[in-house]
């Protein structure tokens, strides 16, 4: 009976002092419209601070996964060789070409070109005319084949993989990775060596993947079945992009599918993104030219301020 039995005690010590003229109602509920003012600030720094947390991880990850490429990459000629030289980078972007905030989802989508219509799932519907429809495995395949190293000093080791099932020609793919890279106005240029392997230890990876599987690989970065990443030592490219291609660059398919290569490739090498710098210029390779190349021009190769 304790604290039940001491109602006198409540009543008499208790809010008599809060209560009553009518001055006093005016004065509570000016106090509860503040304190709904307080909670509802209390809230919104909450969200806030949820979303600068969220922001450094984001970072964070991207930073460290730049650096983990250059780690893993051991260029002979030192970390310069591989920096972005002075590009500029749009923040929280550093490997991700897909899109960081889910706010932002649906206009990308529209704007990078063409999303999907039709079947629920392209990736099964797509043949190359041959009649073989794709049925995607969810499991990259290292492509056989290697090559001698291409470039001076010891070389960057890389392997290409292809996920099974798709309607491609693999070793055919792997050879046109080859033949991107090896390029000498491609990342070369920078002074780098690279070799291709299938087996062993590798720098990077580049591989082909159904948009299923690429937003898995890219996860927790959001390429929403349209674009392509870099995530942990490997340039996924999307399969649906690789035959669909993107606005920017129309019906050049063949140009397209090279900035695919060369602009994972550059976050894998450490490179983050960058803007276009003035109307009518070339976009520097790192440009998320999917989304768009604004006033620029669409560029496959990285530019000479790039390497
Ligand atoms: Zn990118």
């Amino acid at each position: 009976m304790g604290a039940g039995g001491s109602p006198a005690r409540r009543a008499s010590s208790g809010p008599a002092n809060l209560r009553p003229h009518p001055a006093g109602a005016t004065e509570r509920l000016v106090a509860l419209r503040a304190e709904r003012r307080r909670r509802a600030r209390a809230a919104r720094l909450w969200r806030r601070d949820l979303l600068l947390a969220m922001l450094i991880a984001a970072l964070a990850l991207g930073v460290g996964q730049a650096a983990i490429a250059r780690l893993s990459s051991g260029s002979p000629g030192g970390p310069g060789d591989l920096s972005a030289g002075g590009v500029p980078e749009a923040a929280g972007q550093v490997t991700a070409d897909g899109v960081p905030e889910a706010g932002s989802l649906a206009p990308k989508a529209r704007a990078g070109g063409r999303p999907p219509a039709g079947p629920e799932d392209p990736d099964r519907t797509q043949s190359n005319g041959s009649g073989f429809v794709s049925k995607p495995t969810g499991n990259l395949r290292v492509v056989p084949g290697s090559s001698g190293a291409k470039g001076p000093g010891a070389p960057l080791r890389f392997m290409v993989e292809v996920e099974g099932g798709l309607d491609v020609d693999r070793r055919a793919f792997a050879a046109r990775v080859e033949r991107v890279l090896f390029r000498k106005r491609g990342w070369r240029a920078g002074g780098i060596s690279l070799k291709r392997v299938d087996s062993g230890r590798a720098a990077f990876r580049v591989a082909l993947a159904s948009r299923a599987l690429t937003d898995r690989l890219c996860a927790p970065l959001a390429t929403v079945g349209l674009y392509s990443c870099n995530q942990g030592g490997r340039a996924v490219l999307n399969f649906w992009r690789w035959k669909n291609g993107a606005d920017a660059y129309g019906h050049r398919l063949h140009r397209y599918r090279i900035y695919m290569i060369n602009h994972e490739v550059g976050h894998a090498l450490g490179h983050g993104h960058a803007l276009c710098p003035a109307a009518g210029r070339r976009a520097p390779i790192m440009m998320q030219q999917t989304m768009g190349v604004g006033a620029c021009r669409p560029n496959p190769w990285p530019l000479a301020y790039e390497h």
